[in-house]
């Protein structure tokens, strides 16, 4: 496991990988990944910079989802994980490192695509933990498919549903909770601003989810909730073999990134804990581009 602290070259700090063939049906588990994600858990290092903070974060199970709230945990923040119920051996890994850091974890099966369910994990969050002060609108849905005739509608609506409805859902039911000072974060993605052809209902999305991050920015500054978004580029996670890309494009795994390799979850969790922490006091609707050296807009 690479260690995130010692000064070294950072094309080589993580194993360019070469994924062998592989597929899951979705939503697919870090567990079975071929070769494994770094999710942080041998090196992140707390400071005390979340101390007292209660966190919700979707997919928290895998992923960056997963590296997040094992940081956010050793940075003394309380986390609330949400996935679907097939995650269940991810989940409960993830929820035995929060608490192993001494924090409180709240395990929340579900399905994103339902608003009830939306509501109801922002509510059990603030019950357990007595408030909320940080959302993290991290799950989502990607499936590759090459022409539009054959995007069914069924996909495109659950996508939309996942990625969007989710976290306006979600987002909604957290504000009337969340006093001055806290932080919303949403995922988004590279897909945004370069969209491949193969991801269409996915790339619209991830390009909604930045304009609705810097348009709440806006509306919620006054309020002292600063909202923000990450875009990732390609990060090995489950994601990418549950259809998520074809085969062909996963053996050669972010290898086109101006770095030269994909990234690892690891490398994406410390983002997220400064834009949660009170460093970022004075940065709202940025998107923070986490991709190995792709020029964004
Ligand atoms: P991941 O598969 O580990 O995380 C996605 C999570 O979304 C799953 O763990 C699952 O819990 C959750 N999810 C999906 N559908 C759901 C549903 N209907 N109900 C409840 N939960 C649901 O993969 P990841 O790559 O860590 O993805 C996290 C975020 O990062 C996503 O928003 C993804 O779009 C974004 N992203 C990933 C990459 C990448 O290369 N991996 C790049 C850019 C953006
Ligand atoms: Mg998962």
């Amino acid at each position: 496991m690479a260690d995130q602290y010692s000064f070294q070259n950072p094309v080589t700090q993580y194993e360019k990988i070469s994924p062998p063939e592989q597929t899951q049906p979705e939503p697919g588990l870090d567990r079975d990944l071929k070769p494994l994600a770094d999710l942080g858990a041998d090196s992140y290092r707390g400071t005390g910079r979340l101390e007292g903070r209660k966190a919700l974060i979707t997919g928290g199970d895998s992923g960056i989802g997963a590296a997040t709230a094992i940081a956010f945990a050793r940075e003394g923040a309380d986390v609330a994980i949400s996935y679907l119920p097939e995650e269940e051996p991810d989940a409960e890994k993830i929820i035995a490192l929060i608490e192993k850091a001494g924090r409180k974890a709240l395990a929340l099966p579900g399905d994103l695509k339902d608003r009830e369910y939306c509501v109801d994990i922002v509510e059990k969050t603030v019950k357990e933990f007595g408030g909320l002060d940080i959302l993290v609108n991290n799950g989502g849905k990607q499936v590759s498919v090459d022409d539009i005739a054959d995007i069914t509608d069924e996909q495109f609506d659950h996508t939309m549903k996942t990625n969007i409805y989710a976290m306006f859902w979600i987002t909604k039911a957290a504000v009337e909770h969340l006093p001055a000072g806290s932080a919303i974060i949403n995922t988004t993605s590279i897909q945004a601003y370069n969209p491949s052809p193969n991801l269409l209902d996915y790339a619209t999305t991830k390009s909604a989810i930045n304009n609705f991050t810097k348009g709440l920015a806006q509306q919620l500054a006054a309020k002292g909730i600063r909202v923000n978004a990450v875009a990732p580029g390609p990060i090995w996670t489950p994601l990418q073999p549950t259809y998520g890309q074809p085969m062909e494009k996963l053996v050669e795994f972010g290898q086109s990134t101006p770095i030269g390799r994909g990234g690892q979850p690891a490398e994406l969790a410390p983002a997220y804990v400064f834009l949660a922490s009170q460093e970022s006091s004075y940065v709202l609707g940025e998107t923070l581009n986490v991709n190995g050296g792709s020029p964004t807009p």
